[in-house]
């Protein structure tokens, strides 16, 4: 039962992952947006791309969920990826200010570079989505050009962004950073992934895993 007001729009999210140590810095929420127009070659999430798909939930009924994983899991805040959650900018702004008046943080990815978000052909909402932001990720994911030494990132031409003080101190530290895969397996069998892995990682990883359901929300 979603209760936002009806003019706020309601967030297609494909999943998430209440806690996290692989999306971002320390202990985070995680919202995989369902939906994205950018469909790069070679991107983990294809299964995301569709903006049919997922589920619907208000942004109040999120962020409810989020305020609990931070009282029972000590979370320090959400990171948004994709699909693209600066196609749904109105309904996530809405979501992260309300992460952020709770004294939590906000990490977002994008495939949009910062300068067309900031630019006049921007998608609708993306200047309160940023204003909202503390940390970003921005550029398209180039599959011919992995980034094997900053964690997070998905290739070498997507940028850190740190758009409030509250994550500058780890840019000097970032390439210390380890990537991590977390791998969850549900009560039905079903293996998820998130995180980032090279696909021979992730090779490795699932050899001798039975039916995998797919790489989940690796990107
Ligand atoms: S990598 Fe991100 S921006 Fe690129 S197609 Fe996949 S979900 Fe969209």
């Amino acid at each position: 039962m979603t209760t936002e007001a009806p003019d706020v729009p309601l967030l297609r999210i494909g999943s998430t992952v209440p806690l996290t140590k692989a999306e971002g810095p320390g202990k985070r929420f995680a919202v995989w947006a369902q939906g994205c127009t950018i469909r790069c070659a070679g991107c983990f999430n294809p299964h995301l791309w569709g903006a049919r798909g997922g589920r619907l939930i208000s942004a109040e009924d999120l962020c409810a969920q989020v305020v609990e994983s931070a009282s029972k899991n000590e979370i320090e805040g959400i990171t948004l990826l994709g699909g693209e959650p600066f196609e749904q900018a109105p309904a996530f702004a809405v979501l992260a200010e309300a992460v952020q008046q709770a004294g939590l943080s906000v990490m977002a990815f994008t495939g949009y570079e910062l300068d067309d978000l900031r630019g006049p052909d921007a998608p609708e909402g993306a200047g309160a989505l940023l204003a909202a932001t503390d940390l970003l990720v921005d550029g398209p994911y180039r599959a011919d050009s992995p980034d094997l030494l900053r964690p997070w990132v998905g290739s070498t031409n997507q940028e850190f962004r740190f758009l409030t003080d509250r994550y500058r101190h780890l840019e000097p530290t970032l390439q210390a950073s380890p990537d991590r895969v977390e791998v969850r397996v549900s009560q039905h069998g079903e293996v998820t992934i998130n995180g980032w892995a090279t696909v021979g990682q992730l090779d490795a990883l699932l050899d001798g895993v039975t039916s995998p359901v797919g790489r989940g929300d690796v990107r």
